[in-house]
């Protein structure tokens, strides 16, 4: 099939491969100066429920690239995890997230705070520690941290995923399914590991006002997660469209581009005090 479509779109695709072998040469290289030198910056994107009153927020990474720019996650979180950098890039992401827990803003309106974590980094021996030293030297409280996973971590390994969510769950700590529907949905695993979130994926907020199909998803989604008694985060809310179908059928918060953009933590921080006077 690859020889009948032709020599010019091997042709084609030959500098674009290489440009991006390239590219990602110079990340990992550079992503590993990133993390040392401090031009990685935690964004805070708020979570809020029915009313409007923001009840937590997701850390969301950017990299301030000194001469590309910001350097969005998508383009360089998969290179972290295939080289092993994600796990001291994924430590210094969950210091930072706990420490702000603990900041008077955030502990006052009594803020839950999301941290993604990557299925290598999850699955690194001495995570459930170095998780425990960063609770300790941080001083957060396990029981206002989220943990988001993807249903591909969960799906890898089941047994050393239950044994690592449990030994995290036991501190209070909870665990939500990251974009979940896109993966491979087994109700099986959602029973036995202790989750008590699922954030439908943005993909099918995105038609379902409009979409039967996509509505009859998120649909199934909440009756899942009623069944199993998760709490729900819908992503990529983005009209009032979207939050008007959403709260016509359940409780749940709201994340997306119609609450707020993410922002960098101290700017969304100032955000919460100007709302509160
Ligand atoms: P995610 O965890 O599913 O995060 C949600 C993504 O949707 C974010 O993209 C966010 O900026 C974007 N988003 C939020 N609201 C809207 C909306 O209304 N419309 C649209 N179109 N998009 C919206 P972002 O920040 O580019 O992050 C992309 C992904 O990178 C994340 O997806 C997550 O998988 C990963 N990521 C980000 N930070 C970290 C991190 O610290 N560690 C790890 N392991 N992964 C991270
Ligand atoms: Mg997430
Ligand atoms: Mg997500
Ligand atoms: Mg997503």
């Amino acid at each position: 099939q690859a020889k009948a479509a032709g020599r010019n779109v091997v042709r084609f695709f030959e500098p674009e491969m290489q440009a991006r072998a390239e590219m990602r040469f110079m990340l990992e290289s550079e992503l590993r100066r990133a993390v040392e030198q401090e031009e990685l910056r935690l964004f805070l994107q708020a979570q809020v429920d029915a009313r409007g009153a923001i009840r937590g927020a997701e850390v969301l990474l950017r990299w301030h690239h000194p001469r590309r720019g910001l350097v969005p996650p998508a383009s360089f979180i998969p290179i972290a995890e295939e080289t092993g950098l994600i796990v001291e890039l994924g430590d210094w992401v969950l210091r930072r997230g706990c420490a702000l827990l603990t900041h008077p803003e955030i502990a006052a309106n009594s803020l839950r705070i999301s941290i993604n974590v990557s299925p290598r980094q999850f699955h690194h021996a001495g995570f459930v520690g170095r998780v425990r030293d960063i609770l300790t030297e941080t001083g957060a409280d396990p029981s206002r941290l989220t943990l988001e996973v993807t249903e591909g971590l969960v799906i890898d390994k089941v047994h050393q995923t239950a044994a690592t969510m449990s030994e995290l769950s036991a501190l209070g700590i909870h665990f939500s399914i990251d974009d979940f529907g896109t993966g491979y949905s087994s109700l099986a695993y959602l029973k036995r590991l202790p989750i008590n979130e699922l954030k439908i994926d943005r993909s099918f907020i995105q038609d379902a006002p409009e979409d039967p199909s996509d509505a009859a998803l998120v649909d199934t989604i909440l009756a899942m997660a009623a069944h199993l008694r998760l709490s729900v985060v819908a992503e990529g809310v983005e009209t009032q469209a979207h939050a008007d179908f959403l709260a016509a059928r359940a409780e749940m918060l709201y994340q997306g581009y119609l609450y707020g953009r993410p922002a960098p933590a101290e700017v969304f921080i100032a955000s919460l005090a100007q709302h509160r006077d």
